[in-house]
């Protein structure tokens, strides 16, 4: 009897890991089919001053519009280019098209040359020893300023090869690049590195932001997540701001900055040039 229900499962184990193979190589395909024919496109979500309701910037997100298929989410995109290696291509494309766009709107518009521009770099892409050589490439290319310019890792990438990602970073950081740490609360949160590497922006994951109005332990977090970065000078961005109610208490825990649905969804470029163009500089309610 047991014998049986063992190889049942095995067959079903079977099944959904083919499946599961099948899919990975289909978004492979996928991802090589869309860097070839440059599918990719970046939207831009504001980044505010909760205080002053100001624009500071943008974060590019990657967007992936497959001609059958739809819309595909980064989510489930970008782990299969981690582990494929084709995230080493699209992060250079990621790259060079922010920073391009961002000192392209800055030439345009007076209302965006201090707005910066936050790119999203994978922990694959510190693998590649030439990393440092290809952000100098790119400012130099686009022409923009390295202080216009944030990077945003995770906490695995500082984990992960601490010594050279640290070496890597010092390079970076003498270009004027800011660095951030996304999803903070997620991950290790050693409270070394914040101080080894030079970190000037905390991202307070989404997570803790949801229901932290009404959720005493959430809130206790945050408020400690906030009160931390106050004391080692590091700005506080607080990600997944969808209520007037989370904006008015993050502002009241001193969280400078926010980022979510209630100020704006991520915008293609079109919709973002039109945002600099109109100056909206107090967002949200
Ligand atoms: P992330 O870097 O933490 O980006 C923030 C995510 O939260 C974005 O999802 C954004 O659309 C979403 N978001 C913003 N405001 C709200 C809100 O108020 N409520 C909720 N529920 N969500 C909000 P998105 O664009 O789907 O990206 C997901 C993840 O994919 C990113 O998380 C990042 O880890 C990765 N990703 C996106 N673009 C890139 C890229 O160019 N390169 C790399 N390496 N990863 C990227
Ligand atoms: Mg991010
Ligand atoms: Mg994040
Ligand atoms: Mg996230």
């Amino acid at each position: 009897r047991a014998k049986g229900l063992g190889k049942a499962r095995y067959a079903v184990f079977d099944a959904s890991m083919h499946a599961q193979a099948m899919a990975l190589l289909q978004m492979e395909t996928y991802l090589r089919r869309a860097i070839e024919r440059q599918e990719f496109r970046l939207h831009y979500q504001p980044i505010v001053n909760l205080k002053t309701r100001e624009l500071v910037g943008f974060e590019a997100l990657i967007r992936l519009q497959h001609p059958e298929r739809g819309f595909i989410s980064p989510v489930e995109f970008i782990p299969v280019a981690e582990e494929t290696g084709l995230i080493t291509q699209i992060g250079a494309w990621v790259l060079r098209e922010a920073c391009r766009q961002m000192h392209e709107w800055q030439q345009k518009f007076r209302s965006a040359a201090d707005l910066k521009i936050s790119v999203n770099i994978s922990p694959k892409q510190f693998r590649q020893l030439d990393l440092v050589m290809q952000v100098k490439q790119v400012l130099q290319e686009t022409g923009l300023n390295g202080r216009y310019l944030k990077l945003e890792i995770t906490e695995s990438t500082l984990v992960e090869n601490a010594d050279l990602v640290a070496n890597m970073l010092k390079e970076l950081q003498a270009l004027g690049i800011g660095l951030s740490i996304d999803d903070f609360g997620t991950g290790y949160s050693s409270l070394s590195y914040l101080h080894r590497f030079a970190v000037d922006t905390l991202k307070i994951d989404k997570s803790f932001i949801k229901d932290f109005h009404v959720d005493w332990e959430k809130s206790k977090i945050v408020n400690t997540v906030i009160a931390l970065a106050e004391n080692l000078g590091i700005d506080v961005i607080a990600e997944g701001v969808e209520t007037s109610e989370q904006a008015y208490l993050l502002q009241e825990l001193k969280c400078q900055f926010g980022q979510g649905y209630l100020f704006s969804r991520p915008l293609d470029s079109q919709a973002t040039e039109a945002l600099i163009a109109a100056k909206l500089e107090c967002m949200g309610v």
